[in-house]
């Protein structure tokens, strides 16, 4: 394989060089031409290479050009290879209709109801296939009361298909065949200046769509791209019609920034913007606080760090992060109150605040499991005698709650001398672990006493999974 590869690089690498010197020596280079109302921009000008796609991707727009379709590689992916990133995945864009993409590939299945899609596989690669789709007329679409486009699912050519994009550096279409790329909003200038402007009137694309402020945000911070003065200029004043997106493509949204590998730098964006008050209601609350501020900002940090070093990355994790000094508070006045022990307070405080947190952003109760074992273990890390540190440690969501212990060390929540003690716990013999393990003070047996009354069952250890 590694020959092969070397190999392919020697060829890609040669033809570079002969394509030079026959440039070189005739003096003629291909130039960007004009078909239509699109500019035609060939690889010795942008230099992206059909090197650069998915093998799923080149088998999708082989197969569709064969049987004589449009096909292109657009979107994002596209915009990525320019800026010499990985994309996170390829979209293919055509014109055959969702049935005849299907019917051109062996295993493809068409997706969605009102728009429909298809989902071509190859092994774990999925490739999206959408047919060329145009934007519906202010006029002629349904939208809501504000002026929000409800349906969006008309086909089109290609020229409309790239105009219903949001931004210019969004609607490149990529030739894999002669590796041209076809630019009908000038996107690729954008792309060089490093400047994410958006498709059309900024005020009319945001009130048919409020989610793409969010998404100017997220991919200036994520792409390290300025926003371009006339598309960032609407935005606070018009950050309101956030409220009138579905809960559900807030929360789309808010997961796709929180893991985009760079929400530290996106929160800072949507704060400066004024945006994170549509965005996580909580979030303004939580970063109010002097500690919560801190831990929240280390959990981003330590995401993005994850995502960088391509570990596995939790939405549980995080959002039990983000919501935690919420518990953490809530928990602390109803232990002041005294009216429950402190693990019954801790279930009343976790459910209070998730029922907070459903109210003004949809997480999915899927999530609520995973967040609240990894709340509730939290107080267990106190205990360091007798055989609770070992049953602690054999749990199988004691990864996640050491990691997040971990972070409230380093925000300064819990002395830095508790973490230090379970990492060497951890790593340490069962005859050094015996001598770690700090006297017990009796009080196992009260608590275990307690366990039969049920109103102080919660008192005993924390019964996990
Ligand atoms: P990412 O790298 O985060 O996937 P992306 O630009 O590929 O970024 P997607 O959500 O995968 O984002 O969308 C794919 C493409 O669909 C975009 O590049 C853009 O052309 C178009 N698109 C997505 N959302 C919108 C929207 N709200 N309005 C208009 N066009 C959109
Ligand atoms: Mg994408």
């Amino acid at each position: 394989m590694k020959y092969i590869a070397a190999l392919i690089a020697a060829i890609s690498f040669l033809q570079t060089m002969i394509k030079k010197l026959i440039k070189r020596v005739f003096g003629k280079s291909p130039k960007v031409r004009s078909v239509g109302a699109a500019q035609v921009i060939p690889f010795e000008v942008h230099g992206v290479s059909r090197d650069g796609i998915s093998f799923g991707a080149r088998r999708v727009t082989d197969g569709l050009q064969a049987a004589g379709f449009q096909a292109y590689v657009v979107g994002g992916a596209v915009r990525d290879l320019m800026l010499d990133k990985h994309p996170k995945d390829f979209d293919v864009a055509t014109d055959a209709t969702p049935e005849e993409v299907r019917r051109v590939f062996r295993r493809a299945r068409i997706i969605g109801r009102r728009f429909k899609l298809v989902h071509v596989m190859f092994g774990e690669e999925t490739v999206e296939v959408s047919t060329f789709r145009r934007a519906i007329e202010a006029e002629e679409a349904e939208t809501d009361a504000h002026g929000r486009i409800l349906r969006d699912n008309e086909f089109g050519d290609q020229e409309q298909d790239a105009a219903r994009r949001d931004f210019t550096a969004n609607a490149l279409f990529f030739d894999a065949t002669t590796q041209e790329i076809f630019d009908y909003h000038n996107g690729y200038a954008d792309i060089r200046a490093n400047t994410l402007r958006m498709i059309g009137d900024p005020v009319v694309r945001y009130r048919e769509d409020p989610v793409r402020m969010l998404r100017a945000v997220r991919l200036s911070a994520k792409l390290g791209m300025k926003l371009d003065a006339a598309t960032a200029a609407p935005i606070a004043k018009m950050k309101g019609l956030l409220s009138n997106v579905p809960e559900a493509r807030m929360f789309d949204e808010m997961l796709k920034l929180l893991l985009s590998g760079h929400a530290l730098e996106c929160i800072k964006k949507l704060r400066q913007m004024e945006l994170h008050h549509g965005m996580l209601p909580m979030l303004d609350v939580i970063l109010e606080q002097p500690m919560g501020e801190k831990f929240v900002m280390l959990s981003l940090q330590n995401t993005d760090q994850r995502i960088e070093q391509e570990k596995a990355t939790s939405p549980a994790f995080l959002f039990a992060a983000l919501l935690w000094h919420e518990v953490l508070s809530t928990w602390n006045t109803l232990k002041e109150k005294g009216e429950e022990g402190p693990i019954a307070a801790m279930h009343t405080a976790m459910d209070e605040v998730l029922a907070r947190q459903r109210a003004q952003l949809a997480i999915p109760r899927r999530y609520d499991t995973v967040m609240k074992e990894i709340w509730l273990l939290q107080p267990r890390f106190e205990q360091r005698s007798g055989q609770r540190p070992l049953r602690l440690l054999a749990l199988p969501r004691f990864r996640a709650a050491y990691d997040f212990m971990l972070l409230r060390c380093e925000s300064g929540e819990v002395d830095v001398e508790l973490g230090a003690w379970w990492e060497e716990f951890q790593h340490a013999n069962d005859e050094q672990r015996a001598d770690m393990l700090m006297p017990d003070t009796g009080g196992t047996k009260k608590r275990r006493r307690r366990t039969k009354k049920p109103a102080s069952a919660h008192q005993a250890e924390l019964p996990i999974e």
